[in-house]
Protein backbone atom coordinates (compact mmCIF):
# COMPACT_ATOMS: atom_id res chain seq x y z
CA UNK A 1 0.00 0.00 0.00
CA UNK A 2 1.60 3.49 -1.01
CA UNK A 3 1.02 6.03 1.70
CA UNK A 4 1.63 9.65 1.79
CA UNK A 5 1.70 11.00 5.50
CA UNK A 6 1.15 15.07 6.09
CA UNK A 7 2.82 15.99 9.31
CA UNK A 8 3.98 18.64 11.36
CA UNK A 9 6.62 18.15 14.31
CA UNK A 10 6.42 16.35 17.07
CA UNK A 11 2.90 14.34 16.70
CA UNK A 12 3.74 13.72 12.99
CA UNK A 13 6.64 12.77 13.38
CA UNK A 14 5.58 10.25 16.08
CA UNK A 15 2.66 8.62 14.04
CA UNK A 16 5.16 8.63 10.72
CA UNK A 17 7.64 6.71 12.63
CA UNK A 18 5.20 4.23 12.88
CA UNK A 19 4.18 4.16 9.47
CA UNK A 20 8.18 3.53 8.82
CA UNK A 21 8.09 0.43 10.82
CA UNK A 22 5.80 -1.04 8.72
CA UNK A 23 6.45 0.52 5.53
CA UNK A 24 8.93 0.16 2.82
CA UNK A 25 10.98 3.67 1.76
CA UNK A 26 9.20 2.98 -1.84
CA UNK A 27 5.43 3.20 0.02
CA UNK A 28 5.67 6.06 2.38
CA UNK A 29 6.75 9.52 1.35
CA UNK A 30 6.23 12.49 3.74
CA UNK A 31 5.34 15.93 3.14
CA UNK A 32 6.07 18.24 5.62
CA UNK A 33 5.02 21.52 7.34
CA UNK A 34 7.12 24.85 6.80
CA UNK A 35 5.22 27.29 7.90
CA UNK A 36 7.27 27.46 11.00
CA UNK A 37 10.54 28.32 9.61
CA UNK A 38 12.43 31.38 10.40
CA UNK A 39 15.27 32.75 10.67
CA UNK A 40 17.54 33.10 13.79
CA UNK A 41 20.97 34.88 13.86
CA UNK A 42 20.93 34.72 9.84
CA UNK A 43 20.60 30.73 10.01
CA UNK A 44 17.79 29.25 8.41
CA UNK A 45 15.87 26.95 10.72
CA UNK A 46 13.03 24.28 9.05
CA UNK A 47 12.01 22.81 12.98
CA UNK A 48 9.13 20.57 11.75
CA UNK A 49 11.15 19.23 8.67
CA UNK A 50 14.21 18.73 10.93
CA UNK A 51 11.76 16.93 13.70
CA UNK A 52 10.67 14.10 11.22
CA UNK A 53 14.19 13.87 9.39
CA UNK A 54 16.15 13.04 13.04
CA UNK A 55 13.12 10.77 14.14
CA UNK A 56 13.33 8.65 11.22
CA UNK A 57 17.08 8.92 11.30
CA UNK A 58 17.07 7.69 15.01
CA UNK A 59 18.47 10.74 15.79
CA UNK A 60 15.66 12.57 17.73
CA UNK A 61 15.78 13.05 21.58
CA UNK A 62 13.05 10.44 22.89
CA UNK A 63 11.88 12.84 25.86
CA UNK A 64 11.36 15.58 24.36
CA UNK A 65 10.68 14.29 20.74
CA UNK A 66 12.43 17.45 19.13
CA UNK A 67 16.11 18.11 18.96
CA UNK A 68 18.67 15.63 18.92
CA UNK A 69 19.65 13.12 21.41
CA UNK A 70 22.37 14.04 23.65
CA UNK A 71 22.45 17.47 22.81
CA UNK A 72 24.86 20.04 24.00
CA UNK A 73 24.36 23.66 24.24
CA UNK A 74 27.50 25.31 24.56
CA UNK A 75 26.98 27.53 21.52
CA UNK A 76 24.09 29.06 22.88
CA UNK A 77 25.69 29.64 26.28
CA UNK A 78 27.95 31.44 24.19
CA UNK A 79 26.06 33.52 22.57
CA UNK A 80 23.92 34.42 25.42
CA UNK A 81 27.46 35.64 27.14
CA UNK A 82 27.52 37.61 23.66
CA UNK A 83 24.51 39.07 25.02
CA UNK A 84 22.16 37.42 22.53
CA UNK A 85 18.51 37.24 23.65
CA UNK A 86 18.11 32.83 24.04
CA UNK A 87 14.15 32.54 23.50
CA UNK A 88 14.65 29.53 20.86
CA UNK A 89 16.71 26.29 22.09
CA UNK A 90 19.49 25.48 19.70
CA UNK A 91 21.44 22.71 20.32
CA UNK A 92 24.87 22.29 18.88
CA UNK A 93 24.20 19.08 17.08
CA UNK A 94 21.35 20.90 15.62
CA UNK A 95 23.28 23.93 14.46
CA UNK A 96 25.71 21.70 12.19
CA UNK A 97 22.39 21.15 10.51
CA UNK A 98 21.20 25.06 10.14
CA UNK A 99 24.92 25.43 9.49
CA UNK A 100 24.85 23.56 6.13
CA UNK A 101 21.20 24.15 5.45
CA UNK A 102 21.83 27.60 5.38
CA UNK A 103 24.96 27.96 3.20
CA UNK A 104 23.46 25.45 0.89
CA UNK A 105 20.33 27.73 0.56
CA UNK A 106 22.60 31.04 0.11
CA UNK A 107 24.56 29.04 -2.95
CA UNK A 108 20.76 28.33 -4.63
CA UNK A 109 20.15 25.05 -3.56
CA UNK A 110 16.54 24.26 -2.50
CA UNK A 111 14.92 22.80 0.61
CA UNK A 112 13.81 19.83 -1.53
CA UNK A 113 17.51 19.08 -2.72
CA UNK A 114 18.84 20.02 0.70
CA UNK A 115 16.73 17.87 2.59
CA UNK A 116 17.02 14.62 -0.03
CA UNK A 117 20.83 15.01 0.86
CA UNK A 118 20.63 15.37 4.82
CA UNK A 119 18.43 12.18 4.64
CA UNK A 120 20.71 9.95 2.30
CA UNK A 121 23.77 11.55 5.14
CA UNK A 122 21.58 9.95 7.87
CA UNK A 123 20.33 6.90 6.14
CA UNK A 124 16.86 7.67 5.64
CA UNK A 125 15.99 6.20 2.79
CA UNK A 126 12.09 8.14 3.32
CA UNK A 127 11.75 10.24 1.11
CA UNK A 128 10.89 13.47 3.28
CA UNK A 129 9.19 16.45 1.43
CA UNK A 130 8.84 20.17 2.35
CA UNK A 131 5.42 21.38 1.49
CA UNK A 132 7.29 23.95 -0.69
CA UNK A 133 10.19 25.13 -1.76
CA UNK A 134 9.27 28.41 -1.38
CA UNK A 135 9.06 30.16 1.54
CA UNK A 136 5.74 30.32 3.63
CA UNK A 137 5.35 31.90 7.15
CA UNK A 138 2.59 31.26 9.13
CA UNK A 139 1.62 34.20 11.43
CA UNK A 140 -0.85 34.58 14.43
CA UNK A 141 -3.15 37.01 14.74
CA UNK A 142 -3.79 38.21 18.12
CA UNK A 143 -6.34 39.79 20.13
CA UNK A 144 -3.67 41.81 22.50
CA UNK A 145 -0.62 41.94 20.35
CA UNK A 146 -1.46 42.27 16.94
CA UNK A 147 -0.07 39.68 14.18
CA UNK A 148 3.04 37.51 15.29
CA UNK A 149 5.10 35.54 13.66
CA UNK A 150 4.67 31.82 14.53
CA UNK A 151 7.67 31.13 16.33
CA UNK A 152 7.50 34.39 18.30
CA UNK A 153 4.03 33.55 19.41
CA UNK A 154 4.96 29.81 20.05
CA UNK A 155 8.48 29.94 21.47
CA UNK A 156 9.34 33.56 22.99
CA UNK A 157 5.73 33.78 24.23
CA UNK A 158 4.87 30.67 24.83
CA UNK A 159 1.63 30.21 22.87
CA UNK A 160 -0.26 33.33 25.91
CA UNK A 161 -1.77 35.77 23.45
CA UNK A 162 -5.09 34.66 22.49
CA UNK A 163 -5.76 33.39 19.04
CA UNK A 164 -8.52 35.66 16.31
CA UNK A 165 -6.63 33.94 13.35
CA UNK A 166 -3.92 32.64 10.91
CA UNK A 167 -2.16 33.88 7.88
CA UNK A 168 0.08 31.83 5.47
CA UNK A 169 2.50 34.37 4.46
CA UNK A 170 4.17 34.30 0.72
CA UNK A 171 1.74 31.41 0.22
CA UNK A 172 0.36 32.77 -3.18
CA UNK A 173 3.63 32.96 -4.70
CA UNK A 174 4.38 28.82 -3.51
CA UNK A 175 3.87 25.59 -5.15
CA UNK A 176 3.85 22.42 -3.99
CA UNK A 177 8.32 20.75 -3.61
CA UNK A 178 9.24 18.45 -6.53
CA UNK A 179 7.49 15.32 -5.89
CA UNK A 180 4.97 16.40 -4.06
CA UNK A 181 2.11 16.32 -5.78
CA UNK A 182 3.06 12.90 -7.55
CA UNK A 183 3.45 11.21 -4.44
CA UNK A 184 -0.23 12.16 -4.05
CA UNK A 185 -1.52 11.43 -7.00
CA UNK A 186 0.32 7.90 -7.06
CA UNK A 187 -0.88 7.15 -2.80
CA UNK A 188 -3.90 5.12 -2.30
CA UNK A 189 -4.01 6.94 0.41
CA UNK A 190 -2.67 10.48 2.46
CA UNK A 191 -2.49 10.18 6.43
CA UNK A 192 -3.07 13.22 7.91
CA UNK A 193 -1.11 12.71 11.00
CA UNK A 194 -2.10 13.82 14.87
CA UNK A 195 -0.55 17.54 14.28
CA UNK A 196 -1.61 20.67 15.14
CA UNK A 197 -4.80 21.60 12.43
CA UNK A 198 -4.42 24.95 12.48
CA UNK A 199 -0.79 25.95 11.98
CA UNK A 200 0.75 22.79 10.93
CA UNK A 201 -1.95 20.31 9.13
CA UNK A 202 -3.51 23.84 7.24
CA UNK A 203 -0.19 25.55 5.62
CA UNK A 204 0.34 22.08 4.06
CA UNK A 205 -3.30 21.82 2.43
CA UNK A 206 -3.22 25.81 1.14
CA UNK A 207 -0.42 24.89 -0.82
CA UNK A 208 -1.53 25.84 -4.15
CA UNK A 209 -3.57 23.07 -5.59
CA UNK A 210 -3.25 20.78 -2.74
CA UNK A 211 -6.38 20.79 -1.35
CA UNK A 212 -7.99 20.08 -4.53
CA UNK A 213 -6.18 16.98 -5.14
CA UNK A 214 -6.47 15.75 -1.74
CA UNK A 215 -10.22 15.71 -2.53
CA UNK A 216 -9.49 13.25 -4.89
CA UNK A 217 -7.88 10.37 -2.59
CA UNK A 218 -8.65 8.12 0.52
CA UNK A 219 -7.81 10.72 3.48
CA UNK A 220 -7.50 9.52 6.79
CA UNK A 221 -6.79 11.45 10.10
CA UNK A 222 -5.53 11.01 13.65
CA UNK A 223 -6.78 12.76 16.53
CA UNK A 224 -4.55 15.21 17.98
CA UNK A 225 -7.25 15.46 20.60
CA UNK A 226 -8.49 13.26 23.38
CA UNK A 227 -11.59 14.57 24.93
CA UNK A 228 -11.22 18.24 24.91
CA UNK A 229 -7.64 18.78 25.39
CA UNK A 230 -4.10 18.04 23.55
CA UNK A 231 -1.50 16.10 24.33
CA UNK A 232 1.09 18.81 24.08
CA UNK A 233 1.04 22.20 22.75
CA UNK A 234 -1.38 24.98 21.46
CA UNK A 235 -4.19 23.35 19.67
CA UNK A 236 -6.95 23.12 21.77
CA UNK A 237 -6.55 26.52 23.27
CA UNK A 238 -6.46 27.67 19.61
CA UNK A 239 -10.21 26.23 18.83
CA UNK A 240 -11.50 27.59 21.71
CA UNK A 241 -10.30 31.02 21.28
CA UNK A 242 -11.65 30.80 17.60
CA UNK A 243 -14.75 30.33 19.21
CA UNK A 244 -15.28 26.51 18.77
CA UNK A 245 -15.41 23.97 21.57
CA UNK A 246 -11.86 21.56 21.35
CA UNK A 247 -12.93 17.38 20.33
CA UNK A 248 -11.85 15.02 18.20
CA UNK A 249 -15.02 16.02 16.13
CA UNK A 250 -13.91 19.19 15.61
CA UNK A 251 -10.41 17.96 14.27
CA UNK A 252 -12.80 15.88 11.87
CA UNK A 253 -15.16 18.72 11.00
CA UNK A 254 -11.89 20.59 10.64
CA UNK A 255 -10.73 18.38 7.68
CA UNK A 256 -14.34 18.17 6.32
CA UNK A 257 -13.35 19.31 2.68
CA UNK A 258 -11.37 15.93 1.83
CA UNK A 259 -11.78 14.00 5.50
CA UNK A 260 -12.68 9.96 4.38
CA UNK A 261 -12.30 8.10 7.56
CA UNK A 262 -11.01 9.43 10.98
CA UNK A 263 -8.95 7.63 13.97
CA UNK A 264 -10.20 8.75 17.73
CA UNK A 265 -9.02 7.72 21.09
CA UNK A 266 -11.08 4.91 22.70
CA UNK A 267 -11.80 7.34 25.20
CA UNK A 268 -14.09 9.20 22.83
CA UNK A 269 -15.93 6.17 21.69
CA UNK A 270 -19.26 7.93 22.00
CA UNK A 271 -18.69 10.47 19.21
CA UNK A 272 -18.39 7.84 16.49
CA UNK A 273 -21.93 8.04 16.49
CA UNK A 274 -21.84 12.09 15.44
CA UNK A 275 -18.80 11.23 12.88
CA UNK A 276 -19.99 12.07 8.88
CA UNK A 277 -17.35 9.83 7.53
CA UNK A 278 -16.06 6.06 8.88
CA UNK A 279 -14.59 5.92 12.13
CA UNK A 280 -12.00 3.91 14.30
CA UNK A 281 -11.86 4.47 18.22
CA UNK A 282 -8.80 2.89 19.17
CA UNK A 283 -5.56 3.91 21.62
CA UNK A 284 -4.10 7.13 19.87
CA UNK A 285 -1.67 7.97 22.99
CA UNK A 286 2.01 7.24 21.41
CA UNK A 287 3.86 6.70 24.18
CA UNK A 288 6.56 4.24 23.20
CA UNK A 289 8.08 2.75 19.15
CA UNK A 290 5.38 0.25 20.06
CA UNK A 291 2.25 2.58 20.41
CA UNK A 292 3.79 3.84 16.90
CA UNK A 293 3.60 1.28 15.62
CA UNK A 294 0.15 -0.19 16.29
CA UNK A 295 -1.52 3.18 15.61
CA UNK A 296 0.21 3.53 12.33
CA UNK A 297 -1.49 -0.68 11.95
CA UNK A 298 -4.80 1.02 13.05
CA UNK A 299 -4.55 3.71 10.20
CA UNK A 300 -3.61 0.98 7.54
CA UNK A 301 -6.21 -1.42 8.50
CA UNK A 302 -8.96 1.46 8.37
CA UNK A 303 -7.53 2.65 4.65
CA UNK A 304 -7.93 -0.72 3.87
CA UNK A 305 -11.67 -1.16 5.24
CA UNK A 306 -12.07 2.15 2.72
CA UNK A 307 -10.91 1.24 -0.30
P1 LIG B 1 4.71 20.50 16.46
O1 LIG B 1 4.90 21.07 15.09
O2 LIG B 1 5.99 20.01 17.08
O3 LIG B 1 3.86 21.33 17.35
O4 LIG B 1 3.95 19.14 16.24
P2 LIG B 1 2.65 18.70 15.46
O5 LIG B 1 1.83 19.82 14.94
O6 LIG B 1 3.03 17.61 14.53
O7 LIG B 1 1.92 18.00 16.66
C1 LIG B 1 1.30 18.68 17.72
C2 LIG B 1 0.10 17.87 18.11
O8 LIG B 1 0.52 16.52 18.33
C3 LIG B 1 -0.55 18.32 19.37
O9 LIG B 1 -1.84 18.82 19.06
C4 LIG B 1 -0.62 17.05 20.22
O10 LIG B 1 -1.87 16.87 20.85
C5 LIG B 1 -0.39 15.96 19.22
N1 LIG B 1 0.26 14.78 19.80
C6 LIG B 1 1.43 14.72 20.47
N2 LIG B 1 1.66 13.47 20.91
C7 LIG B 1 0.61 12.71 20.50
C8 LIG B 1 0.28 11.33 20.64
O11 LIG B 1 0.99 10.53 21.25
N3 LIG B 1 -0.89 10.92 20.08
C9 LIG B 1 -1.72 11.78 19.39
N4 LIG B 1 -2.86 11.29 18.87
N5 LIG B 1 -1.44 13.08 19.25
C10 LIG B 1 -0.28 13.54 19.79
CA1 LIG C 1 5.67 22.87 14.14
Amino acid sequence: MKIVALAGGVGGAKLVDGLAQLLSPENLTIIVNTGDDFKYRGLYISPDLDTVCYTLAGLANPDTGWGRNGETFQVLENLQKLGVLKWFHLGDQDLATHIERTYLINEGLFLSQITRSFCHSWGVEYSILPMSDQPVSTMVDTIDEGELPFQEYFVRRKCEPKVKGFRFAGIDAAVPAPGVIEAIMQADSVVVCPSNPWVSIDPICAVNGLCDILATKINVAVSPIIGNRTFKGPAAKMFIELGIQPSPLAVARHYKKFLTGFILDKMDEKLKQEMSVPTLATKILMKDRDDRRRLAQDVLNLIQSLQ
